[in-house]
């Protein structure tokens, strides 16, 4: 398994926690799984970590790494790849919104490196999945490169698109430098508009394409969602999964969370109370009868356009004017870190802001919170929906992707309905569903069935995990 970010070790989004927790649930099944990554500063060394130097020949150059290894639990390893000169550096990907010149070469070294890794220890893996642009080039290397090599050779690369809005593109200039051919600048291999695509090098070399929920591998094949790879992906829909994400749910669990500040439960809720007291303090809002008691809607989420960001600042104003309070924790586009800064600022003590990355924070507003909103323009799967459920924290969310998947809306789905959605991407359908989650908020018996129905929802990564194990074991059968 070949990813950019796995927690516990490395986190910016959802992909670290799909990458930390799908080769557990895979070894659960008794399954062995190595799990390559970069590492990162932050990644410290472990005592029984074993290292081994390793001179990586990519394209006209010689690129010293080290392999660390390590065992992280019953039929389960990482190795890092260490190259302090790429990776030991202040972020993952970049610094702020400005991403690294050399992001293309940190990541084909990456690719290269774990083939490079599974090659020498001499026996084939039973398939190779990579994840993201980052990885894109695993596919392209072990079908060109690879395409022969006693090890390797027949392989199957399984490539999961987490999201389709990062393509990784850079000039083809780079070809050369990452020993491929020029050849590989066409439509049907690499080339992308003029560019090289990591992302379309995983799509177009890989036997399996996943997604992460049902709704997005059906949206990414439309012009709107489909981000330019409609017809890419078109070409391979045969051969392209939507597989819903699950949840950790150990990580995320009312009754066990270390970051709450009492557990809770479904049939013990006295401790969401406490939850959402803490939340309030912590942002500075009031925590008098009043705050208490007025509904509380949370949101945690990178602040770009992807999430809603710019519907919810067009419909501020009527929101604001409805009787809610509202706790944000989030970081990314300058213009909404402004923005949500000055929105606390305007209604102190009823607009709590949380600008930066934190997970304590994260813990409590799902689980502090009453109502958890997520008005996505496009969301392949979105994890913090699933959390907010198990925490009994009602989602409102806009009817995408995984979102659309996981969410039933509370007045059409009847007894089994856990949030509230809506369609259209307007100011106008978001200040209505949030209107009607308030006025739910008003009934506590129906608040209370809801929750409970929300809570019972099941998440947890087994299921998810087999039908992962169906589709690498669909990939090895098949002939690319
Ligand atoms: P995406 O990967 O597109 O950002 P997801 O909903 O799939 O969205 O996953 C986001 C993950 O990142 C969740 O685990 C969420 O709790 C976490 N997260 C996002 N923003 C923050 C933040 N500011 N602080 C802490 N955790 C965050």
């Amino acid at each position: 398994m070949v990813v950019p970010e796995a927690r516990p070790f490395a986190k910016t989004g959802g992909l670290a926690d799909v990458s930390g927790a799908l080769p557990q649930a895979l070894a659960r099944l008794g399954h062995r799984v190595t799990l390559v990554m970069p590492r990162y500063r932050g990644i410290e060394p472990a005592p029984d970590d074993t290292r081994t130097p390793f001179d990586l020949a990519i394209g006209p150059q010689h690129q010293p790494i080290e392999f660390v290894e390590r065992r992280i639990g019953k039929g389960l390893r990482a190795i890092f790849v260490d190259a302090p000169s790429l990776f030991d550096r202040p972020g993952l990907y970049g610094v702020g919104n400005e991403d690294f010149a050399d992001n293309w070469y940190r990541f084909a070294v990456l690719s290269l490196a774990a083939l490079e890794r599974a090659r020498s220890e001499g026996k084939a893996p039973s398939a190779i999945h990579a994840h993201d642009w980052q990885a894109g080039l695993v596919p392209v290397y072990l079908q060109t490169r690879f395409a022969a090599d006693p090890v390797l050779a027949g392989v199957p690369s399984i490539f999961t698109i987490h999201n389709l809005a990062f393509q990784g593109l850079f000039a083809p200039s780079i070809l050369p430098l990452l020993g491929l051919g020029w050849e590989l600048m066409h439509v049907d291999a690499l080339e992308f508009w003029g560019k090289v695509s990591y992302l379309k090098g995983g799509i177009n070399f890989s036997r399996k394409i996943t997604t992460v929920s049902p709704t997005y591998a059906r949206e990414i094949l439309t012009p709107e969602l489909g981000f330019g790879f409609d017809g890419v992906l078109a070409r391979r829909a045969a051969d392209l999964v939507g597989i819903l994400n699950g949840i950790d749910t150990d990580a995320w669990n009312p009754e066990t969370d270390p970051y709450l500040p009492e557990p809770f439960s479904a049939s013990r809720m006295d401790g969401k109370r406490t939850a959402k007291r803490e939340l309030l303090e912590t942002l500075g809002l009031g925590v008098d009868n009043a705050s208490m008691t007025r509904p509380l809607i949370g949101l945690v989420s990178r602040l770009t356009d992807q999430k809603g960001f710019d519907l919810i600042e067009s419909a501020a104003e009527r929101l604001m004017a409805l009787d809610a309070s509202w706790a944000m924790l989030g970081s990314g586009e300058p213009r909404y870190e402004r923005f949500w800064t000055a929105l606390a600022a305007l209604h102190r003590g009823r607009v709590g802001v949380k600008i930066g990355f934190d997970e304590r924070l994260a813990h409590l507003t799902g689980g502090g919170s009453d109502l958890f909103l997520m008005p996505s323009r496009f969301e392949p799967c979105g994890l913090n929906q699933m959390y907010s459920l198990r925490y009994g924290t009602l989602p409102i969310v806009r009817a995408t992707g995984g979102l659309d998947d996981t969410v039933l809306d509370a007045d059409e789905g009847g007894a089994k309905g856990t949030g509230f959605k809506f369609r259209d991407y307007s100011p106008d359908a978001l200040v209505e569903a949030v209107a009607r989650a308030l006025a739910a908020y008003r009934e506590p018996r129906r608040w209370r069935a809801l929750q409970r129905t929300a809570m019972r929802q099941d998440h947890s990564w087994d299921v998810s995990a087999r039908e992962y194990v169906k589709v690498y074991r669909e990939a090895g059968r098949k002939r690319h």
